[in-house]
């Protein structure tokens, strides 16, 4: 019999397993041969732990569970008691000192191992049924009993990395109630019919990106673009596009617009346009954007405009016109984002309103949620890991008071 089985050794499960502090029977059940195989692809495997600024217009769902938690147990909070060294960058990210994500996934195993957790490792949770008070949590490798379960299964996205929706499935059929859909977020955003765009594939451009539905500015980003494919679709990529992915699924008729000069308003645009036009004009049209914008992304413009088969001197100043509007307003049409495979987050999950300070289901005591399982998510910048280490460290405290109080009544 377990004092807690934590479903899950990902971010928020060992995060909560590390801060469980007392004489309790603990267990990870991971269905990996090891535990925390996403926190290690994190931060491209240096591990963006958090951000120095912590607002909730970094995060999306439920942001009243999240409004009421925001100043409590933070990532900073957590690295302190795992005496893990921090340094941040210029944007306020915040990493390891060593920038190797194995350290924190270390760090935390070196907690758990302090608590004498035991890593229950190749061990699917399938079912859980709470009998009388105690849990029984049916797995791969038979039932085990427990006190308190805490699910910490993650989300749908990276499903590679053992985090499949099975977690959703489970609690579904316990009775707790999940958004009616979920999707990926922080990932690519495929484009409408543009016929020229693959063209730009792997190329990489800085620019102020702007999120549209019905003519109506809904998010904005500034940052480096990335020109990808999904499949044979061509996509937008990068983190600034990460970022308003996540804003696809709540509009209708959604576009980003890209400003690759943002720092030129329209008429120094034209003026530069003509004084590049006269100096090149006996080059090929193409030239006219080169130094401007990267030489591809200029030949890609034009033939958007169809303006690619003359000399500098034949384009006319109603088609500079033409092109400095596209330089700031180069729209594309949006039809869908990148699967779960590419997504690193899911949108949707539990619904708060069924969850206590503590996290805990309010209707079946002694089961509390951590992590993305939850219906909240960040930003890229460190903002869903530091979901998961607060969700953990509060599902901890929560967890340590349950179990006292679930004790003192079995002395009785
Ligand atoms: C490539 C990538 C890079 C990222 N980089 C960053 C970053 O730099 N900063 C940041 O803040 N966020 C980042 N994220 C997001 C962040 O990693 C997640 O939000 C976070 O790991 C979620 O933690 P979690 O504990 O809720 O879930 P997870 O980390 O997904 O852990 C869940 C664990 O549960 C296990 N599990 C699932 N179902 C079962 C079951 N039925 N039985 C047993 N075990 C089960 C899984 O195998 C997994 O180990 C990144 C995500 C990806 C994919």
């Amino acid at each position: 019999m377990y004092d807690i089985l934590i479903i899950g050794g990902g971010a928020s499960g060992l995060c909560c397993g590390a801060m469980l502090q007392g004489k309790y029977k603990i267990g990870i059940v991971e269905r990996n041969f090891k535990v925390g195989k996403k926190l290690l692809l994190t931060g491209n495997g240096k591990c963006n732990l958090t951000n120095k600024n912590l607002t909730l217009d970094f995060y999306h769902g439920d942001l009243k569970l999240l409004e009421k938690n925001f100043k409590n147990k933070d990532g900073m909070a957590l690295m302190g008691k795992l005496a893990l060294p921090i340094i941040f960058d210029q944007q306020g990210r915040a990493y390891p000192h060593s920038k190797t994500s194995s350290c924190v996934l270390d760090a935390l195993r070196m907690a758990l191992k302090k608590n004498s957790a035991e890593e229950i490792t190749d061990c699917l949770c399938e079912r859980i049924y709470k009998k009388g008070n105690i849990f029984e949590v049916h797995t791969s490798k038979g039932i085990l009993k427990s006190k308190a379960v805490v699910m910490a299964t993650g989300g749908k996205s990276y499903p590679k990395t053992g985090s499949d929706g099975k977690g959703f499935e489970i609690l579904k059929s316990m009775g707790v109630k999940l958004t009616d859909k979920f999707y990926p977020s922080l990932c690519p955003l495929t484009v409408k019919n543009d016929k020229f765009l693959k063209s730009l594939k792997g190329l990489r451009a800085g620019a102020e990106c702007t999120a549209v539905s019905g003519g109506k500015v809904v998010g904005r980003q500034i940052g480096e673009v990335q020109f990808s494919a999904v499949g044979e679709k061509p996509s937008l990529s990068g983190i600034c596009i990460f970022n308003l992915s996540t804003l696809y699924p709540k509009y209708n008729n959604f576009k980003i617009i890209l400003d690759f000069c943002p720092d030129f308003n329209h008429q120094k645009l034209v003026k530069t346009l003509l004084n590049i036009k006269g100096a090149r004009k006996d080059f090929p049209a193409e030239e006219l954007l080169s130094g401007l914008v990267n030489k591809r992304v200029g030949q890609y413009l034009l033939k958007r405009l169809g303006i690619n088969n003359c000399n500098c001197e034949n384009i006319s100043y109603n088609q500079i016109e033409q092109i400095a509007e596209i330089l700031k307003n180069c729209d594309f049409e949006i039809d869908g984002t990148g699967d779960f495979d590419m997504a690193q987050v899911t949108a949707g999950g539990v619904l708060a309103g069924q969850l206590d300070e503590n996290l805990q289901v309010k209707k079946i005591s002694g089961l509390f949620v951590c992590g993305e399982i939850i219906n909240i998510n960040g930003d890229c910048g460190g903002y869903n890991l530091e979901w998961a280490w607060k969700s953990g460290q509060l599902v901890a405290d929560g967890a340590l008071k349950y179990l006292e109080s679930f004790n003192d009544k079995e002395n009785r």
